[in-house]
């Protein structure tokens, strides 16, 4: 994919390569691959020669984490430029259930605004109403506001979490363009240009990419489910107008990316009187892993795509003259499709039953106890678990007793916990590689937000019963395929600094907060300022 350095010529005045200096960079670069884990980081690492791995040159945690329980995109997004776990900022879920709500599903997508007139949980008005806290954005640009605060993402709801409230320009993509939630901002010429290009990609048909040596051997299909649908040996050929497709191709991130060098590029940020930050959201390699799982020909494609279209993105930036600084990770991991891993002998890999849901639960508890209504609500196999507000007290008693005797008897399920037992349980305090189950629920508890009970699988149980009706793989899970992600530290003549420790994705804000010089009040975040990131001293604890 050579296609962003073609999409981005002169953008930038050519100017000498930016040198280390001890000093606060000018821009901050904050990049989020959606579901890149430290498995796919560890295994391409050694392949890698382009952005990803010039970005590992720097200070580079392996072993990151997003820590808590519920590891989905929102959550994820919501603690890297927070310095808070979900606990604290308040999204603990992709979508969560307000049974107050007067809408018939219940459901609140996590960056919505609910209140607004016509808004639905699948059809919602973008918003970051629900987050909590601050990011670090609206920190730059509470204490000087010259500061500039841009977001650029694949998803509405990484843009969100990261860009937080009122930041200057913020854009994602909406399923045929960037747009944005922002009202009385003008829009940019670079959006309309974006949006220009990438209509013309989409209208052509997407021919089938060159596999890399490398990738070579994982092109092997692979038969998921009843046989019906197969995965491991595409080359993303699309269809011409499949826009819907277009997301989980490399050509995705290299939009996005080029979004973003544009909106640097016109905005001039990291040339203006204070320090600015971008953060940016590339979603394409989660729509890969969704659809095609992270074992095959595909995700090795996507991922050399996004090495090489980050390298011609970080030359952009050289070239620009701005003295910057960039963090990349992830909001979550993921883990491969089931059939595949047990190829490798991974025996317990597994799908979920099509019975284990909510709804079937709380059916079949309904007819045992000769309850009314639905009993259950929720969404999937695992995760937050409702009882209907209808329920009168002893029956919801009676409810939850057989709510917990049927999740606990059933083999794919690993524990069950009580919104109680949660609320109960301190947020954990030791490294996140140590943390118990119930700590990671509780790094993803919010008293009003979370449900009545929380499921969590057994180990490698992939919440998809049927792979030929949509989404083929996964992550969400309190397994470390899903909670361990790569944290990259880099900066213009940054030295090799490999760091074995786990870490956790809420300690990037103060991280970079130090480097910026920018006080923070420990008190309100979770995260701890890492010193051996070695671009700032941190301050005294
Ligand atoms: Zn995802």
């Amino acid at each position: 994919m050579r296609k962003l350095a073609l999409l981005l010529t002169a953008l930038f005045p050519a100017a000498a390569m930016t040198q280390p200096a001890p000093r606060a960079p000018k821009l901050l670069i904050a990049i989020s691959v959606d579901q890149f884990s430290a498995d796919l980081f560890d295994e391409y690492r050694p392949r890698l020669t382009g952005g990803i791995a010039r970005l590992a040159s720097g200070t580079a945690y392996r072993n990151g984490y997003q820590g808590h329980n519920a590891t989905e995109t929102c959550p994820g997004h919501s603690t890297i430029l927070t310095g808070s776990r979900p606990s604290r900022t308040g999204i603990i879920a992709n979508t969560w259930f307000d049974l107050t709500q007067a809408r018939s599903d219940k459901a609140v997508y996590c960056a919505e605004d609910e209140r607004v007139a016509g808004s639905s949980s699948s059809k919602y008005t973008v918003s970051p109403i629900h987050l909590r806290v601050p990011a670090l954005g609206e920190l730059m640009k509470a204490a000087n506001p010259a500061s500039r605060s841009v977001a650029v993402a694949g998803k509405d709801r990484a843009a969100i979490m990261m860009g937080g409230q009122r930041p200057d320009q913020r854009w994602y993509w909406d399923g045929k363009k960037y747009a944005s939630d922002l009202t009385g901002v003008a829009t940019p010429a670079s959006v309309a240009a974006a949006n220009q290009a990438v209509a013309a990609l989409i209208a052509a048909p997407g021919l089938p990419l060159t596999l890399p040596a490398d990738c070579v051997a994982k092109a092997r299909s692979v038969p998921l489910g009843d046989g019906k649908v197969s995965v491991g040996s595409g080359r993303f050929e699309r269809a011409a107008g499949d826009a819907r497709g277009f997301r989980a191709t490399p050509a995705f991130d290299g939009m996005t990316l080029a979004l973003a060098a544009r909106l640097i590029g016109e905005m001039q940020l990291g040339k203006g009187a204070a320090i600015d930050i971008i953060a940016i959201g590339l979603s394409a390699t989660d729509y890969v892993g969704h659809s095609l799982g992270t074992g095959g020909a595909e995700m090795c494609l996507q991922l050399h795509s996004l090495d090489s279209d980050l390298a011609d993105f970080l030359r952009l930036m050289d070239r620009s003259g701005v003295d910057y600084a960039v963090v990349l990770t992830a909001d979550h991991g993921g883990e491969d499709v089931p059939e595949r891993l047990r190829l490798k002998g991974v025996t317990a890999a597994a799908r979920t039953r099509a019975d284990l849901t909510p709804a079937a639960i709380g059916k079949a508890i309904g007819a045992k106890l000769g309850l009314a209504g639905p009993v259950l609500i929720g969404e999937g196999a695992a995760g937050d678990v409702y009882f209907d507000v209808g329920l009168k007290p002893a029956d919801r008693r009676r409810a939850e007793a057989a709510a917990l005797a049927a999740y606990r008897a059933d083999p794919q399920v690993e524990a069950v916990f009580t919104k109680d037992q949660i609320a109960r349980t301190p947020s954990p305090t030791s490294s996140p590689d140590r943390w118990s189950l119930i700590e990671r629920a509780r790094a993803s508890f919010d008293a009003q937000r979370s449900g009545d009970l929380v499921v969590l699988l057994k180990r490698d149980i992939t919440p998809i019963a049927d792979p030929s009706k949509g989404y083929v793989a996964t992550h969400g899970s309190p397994w470390d395929y899903d909670r361990r992600v790569p944290i990259l530290f880099w900066r213009p003549g940054a030295r090799a600094n490999d760091r074995p420790e786990a870490v956790e994705t809420a300690d990037i804000m103060p991280t970079l907060a130090a480097l910026l010089g920018l006080p923070i009040d420990a008190s309100k975040i979770d995260g701890h300022c890492l010193p051996s990131a070695a671009l700032a001293a941190c301050p005294a604890r």
